[in-house]
Order: C-alpha cells, then sequence, then structure tokens
C-alpha cells in the first residue's frame, strides 16, 4: 500500500519534503510488539489542525512533527492518518513471539588487538595524554553511522546520520577556536567508514582521544516521551574518565534534557586500548520536539561543542589519572 490523498487543492497533496511517516516504515517487519510509535510531519502550515492517527486525536509539533503511540497486533497492520481532507495510510507487519532461542555457546570474545591491528606484542594505553601542549593535540571526533546506514529516524525523515555530523562539525569548529587540531572519521553523510575502520583509525593516527557522536532513539514500543535524556558511554576505565568528565557538562543547562550521566556500556568504537574514547548519545530524536532541537537549534550545537571542549579540558587538566 501506498499513501494517497483525497485533498480538493492539488498544492496540499504534494507528500514530499519531509511531509509523511518516517516510521514505521511501509512494509517494515517489526519485532513481536503490542504497541509501536508513529512518528512523521504533515505540512507545518496544518500544525493547527486537529490529526487523527488510528482514530485517536493526537497533537502537532509547531514544525508539522508529530508523534503517536498505537496499539498493533501480530501480523499486517494499516494505520490511517488523517487531518482537513488529507489521508495517508501506512502498512507494515509485526511478527508474532517466537519462543526464546537458546543461547549461542562457545562464541569466542572478539579480539580488539586484530579488530583494530594493533599488534599483540606492541605496548599501547588509553591513558590520558597528561602534560602534552594543547597544540600537540589531537582528537578524533566520530559523527556515528553515515552513508546507507541512517542510524535512528526522526519525524520528517532525516537519518541520525545528518545530525551526528552536524553536531560533530559543531565540536569540530569549537575545538579549532582553542588550537586543538581534530580529526573527523566523515565529513559527509554519504560517506560510512565501517565499525571497526573508526578506532582502527584512531590507533593508526596515535590520536589523543576518540568522542563518537550519536543520537538516540527508543524500541518500536517505548515512548520516547517518557525515557528523553542525554547520556555518554565508555568500554574502558580510561574512557569512562574522559566520558564522565564530558558528560557532567553536557546537561539539562545546555541541552534542555534530563542527564542521565557517563556509564560503562560495550561499543565497538569505544573498546580501543591504545586511544581514550567515548561515545555520546546527545538526545533523542524520534519525537518531534529531539529532531527539531538536533536538525534545527545551532545555538544548541554550538552550547553542546562548548560543554564537550570543557569537559575535555577538565579530563586532560584532572590532578590524577583516574578522576
Ligand atoms: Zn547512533
Amino acid at each position: 500500500m501506498r499513501f494517497f490523498c483525497i485533498a480538493l487543492a492539488a498544492a496540499s497533496c504534494a507528500f514530499a519534503d519531509g511531509v509523511g511517516i518516517a516510521f514505521p516504515q511501509e512494509n517494515a517487519l517489526l519485532p513481536a510488539v503490542k504497541r509501536t510509535y508513529v512518528i512523521g510531519a504533515i505540512p507545518a502550515a496544518d500544525a493547527t489542525q486537529p490529526l487523527t492517527i488510528a482514530g485517536v486525536t493526537n497533537d502537532v509539533y509547531k514544525t508539522g512533527a508529530f508523534i503517536a503511540m498505537v496499539p498493533v497486533e501480530g501480523g499486517t497492520n494499516t494505520i490511517t492518518l488523517t487531518w482537513g481532507t488529507n489521508t495517508l495510510d501506512r502498512t507494515f507487519r509485526v511478527a508474532f513471539p517466537s519462543p526464546p532461542k537458546p543461547a549461542a555457546t562457545n562464541t569466542p570474545p572478539r579480539d580488539v588487538r586484530k579488530d583494530l591491528g594493533i599488534p599483540p606484542d606492541e605496548e599501547v594505553s588509553d591513558a590520558r595524554p597528561k602534560g602534552k601542549r594543547i597544540e600537540d593535540l589531537t582528537v578524533m571526533i566520530d559523527p556515528g553511522h553515515g552513508g546507507q546506514d541512517t542510524g535512528a529516524l526522526m519525524p520528517h525523515g532525516a537519518g541520525e546520520k545528518t545530525v551526528n555530523l552536524l553536531q560533530a562539525q559543531a565540536i569540530e569548529a569549537e575545538f579549532a577556536k582553542y588550537g586543538i587540531k581534530t580529526v573527523m572519521t566523515r565529513t559527509t553523510d554519504d560517506e560510512f567508514p565501517a565499525l571497526y575502520a573508526r578506532p582502527r583509525r584512531a590507533y593508526a593516527e596515535k590520536v589523543d582521544a576518540f568522542i563518537s557522536v550519536h543520537h538516540n532513539s527508543t524500541a518500536a514500543d517505548r515512548d520516547p516521551r517518557e525515557v528523553r535524556h542525554t547520556a555518554a558511554y565508555a568500554s574502558t576505565p580510561n574512557g569512562l574518565a574522559l566520558a564522565k568528565a564530558i558528560q557532567q557538562y553536557v546537561g539539562p543547562q545546555v541541552t534542555g534534557v534530563k542527564n542521565a550521566g557517563a556509564q560503562m556500556r560495550s561499543y565497538a568504537v569505544c573498546r580501543n586500548p591504545a586511544v581514550a574514547s567515548c561515545l555520546l548519545e546527545i538526545d533523542f530524536i524520534n519525537l518531534p520536539e529531539g529532531e527539531d532541537a538536533a536538525l534545527n537549534d545551532a545555538d544548541r550545537r554550538s552550547r553542546i561543542a562548548h560543554a564537550v571542549l570543557i569537559g575535555f579540558l577538565d579530563w586532560l587538566f584532572a590532578p590524577d589519572d583516574g578522576t
């Protein structure tokens, strides 16, 4: 099925420029959930009109973006949106619950050194570069995802990759102001450096820190309005020190959302034994307000970039290792 339109005026028939349903995508197969979020956008000019999704009237954000939680059943589901004289259908499938698979056994742990091209006998350390002069530092900034890998989807249909790049570019500009060299793992939306190619490059180029920039979304059946927060992650103790130092400044005062702090989590880009690495989840973007802030609020991106810089300096100049 594809959307159709019963508007009288041809102009309002144009479901282009990010207008439509971004999630679930047409014919998508969702896991065995009992409800899902539906995100998308109607023309901003129609934002004051009542929007009905699966028979329930919903708020429309000023950009035209909307979110609704709708109940679903295993099998084929069709959801209808109506506003004014417009109608939009979306058909997708939901899997039936299947018995849990037996846990995989004997899976050897990944060899991080092999993944990153670090010779087995080479001594490496991800300790912070204590005493190194600012002008001698290089920080690798990694805009998450890219190319075919869009990352999380936003109501107007753009992917996380786009806002990750915007935020990473703001961080790059902020570090440059203070004479700190940066290297970007990608500089366009179309590139997709492979996951392990990023920390591999951080090791090969002997950078002093690695900061991966991401935005978050919820699983289909979780309402992002209930869990929206900012957080940082790391996969080594030294990486965690960097994540903590940064995340203390990327709080509600700059992002406008709750700060969940920094914690350990196993991420491919953060398991680098040669470079202190962390991953920032700036905000949730599978809701209208999160999309608007990440995509349209350049001031907020600058504030976040400044907070990342201050946190980085805090980490660099902390009195003891391990703080
Ligand atoms: Zn991501």
